[in-house]
């Protein structure tokens, strides 16, 4: 416990979170990042699937395009509870032979975007402004 306290502190006793990075590497940071990058991910999916339906191959390239690098075990368990919250509806329709799912928004999951996109709109526009200062 006291190992864990003085990992984040830095010699002139202050809180140092880049010192908890250094001590834990990548591991600690990748699933901190990945738990606040799942918000994004599922505003990203709201995104598009108001402006046309979308299926998991086509999210996930959408995804990697962006630089998450989100694999099919985490995508589809994350638009199955999505559609289970009542954000997507799904419908199937066969491709080539082949089952595949699309996922709509609902008004619900256009409501939660309206909010979402608020709210992302002005943190971004908050650290953007903290960088201008900067300047
Ligand atoms: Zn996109």
């Amino acid at each position: 416990m006291q190992d864990t306290i003085n990992f984040n502190v830095a010699s002139n006793g202050v809180l140092d979170p880049s010192l908890a990075i250094k001590g834990h590497t990548g591991k600690m940071k990748k699933k901190i990042l990945q738990k606040l990058y799942q918000g994004f991910v599922q505003l990203h999916i709201l995104y598009h699937s108001k402006k046309d339906r979308v299926y998991g191959v086509w999210m996930m390239d959408e995804l990697k395009r962006h630089g998450y690098n989100i694999g099919p075990g985490t995508l589809y368990p994350l638009l199955n509870k999505m559609e289970q919250s009542g954000l997507l509806i799904k419908e199937k329709q066969v491709v080539k032979g082949k089952v595949r799912k699309y996922y709509s928004i609902t008004q619900l999951g256009i409501e939660v975007f309206k909010d979402a996109e608020q709210k992302a709109a002005q943190l971004f526009h908050e650290i953007k402004g903290i960088q201008n200062d900067k300047i």
